[in-house]
């Protein structure tokens, strides 16, 4: 099956007014515009306010990603929320603005996958870590983090030792501690 379809909806038939569209996301929708993802669960919520002459779209997706941690490097769910909003408007020339899409006057149906799969990538975090000491269900590699947590405090230590002009510095403090 075509993973799109799911996402096509028919607005020729559709009366003026708000219509509220449910949709479940999963690999399916990702992987067919990029290939790297392989867990991934989210829902979107779209508002659609028909109007006379355009349509304005409101999407409420929640949800979770499956990608590498940048502190243990463990495969750990990352979460997302976000909320978009994009105008549709029918002109001859179709295209994409940042919030606006142009249909073709004659189209009688847009198709919101895209649009999802655009808005889950721009909710996922440049920095993949995850708070989960304060969960229930910690996912990080811990053994992995407590290393690192003691990596950082002897680096620390060695820099004050290795570093001559730091330990200069603090011999000035003391001399003019003591005048
Ligand atoms: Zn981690």
């Amino acid at each position: 099956m075509n993973p799109l379809k799911p996402f096509e909806i028919s607005f020729i038939n559709l009366e003026q007014g708000l219509h509220t569209y449910h949709f479940d996301i999963d690999n399916s929708l990702l992987s067919h515009f990029d290939q790297k993802f392989e867990h991934a669960q989210f829902t979107c919520q779209l508002d659609f306010d028909k109007r006379s002459t355009l349509f304005d779209l409101h999407f409420t997706i929640d949800g979770k990603i499956k990608m590498d941690c940048d502190r243990c490097m463990e495969s750990i769910y990352i979460p997302t929320a976000s909320e978009n909003k994009v105008i549709v408007k029918f002109n001859e020339n179709e295209g994409q603005e940042v919030d606006i899409i142009y249909l073709n006057p004659n189209d009688t149906a847009i198709n919101v996958g895209k649009l999802i799969y655009e808005f889950i990538m721009l909710a996922i975090p440049l920095r993949k870590v995850k708070d989960c000491e304060s969960e229930n269900f910690k996912d990080c590699n811990q053994k992995v983090l407590d290393y690192l947590d003691n990596q950082v405090i002897e680096t620390e230590e060695k820099e004050e030792i290795e570093n001559p002009l730091a330990s200069a510095l603090k011999d000035i403090n003391i001399t003019f501690n003591k005048k």
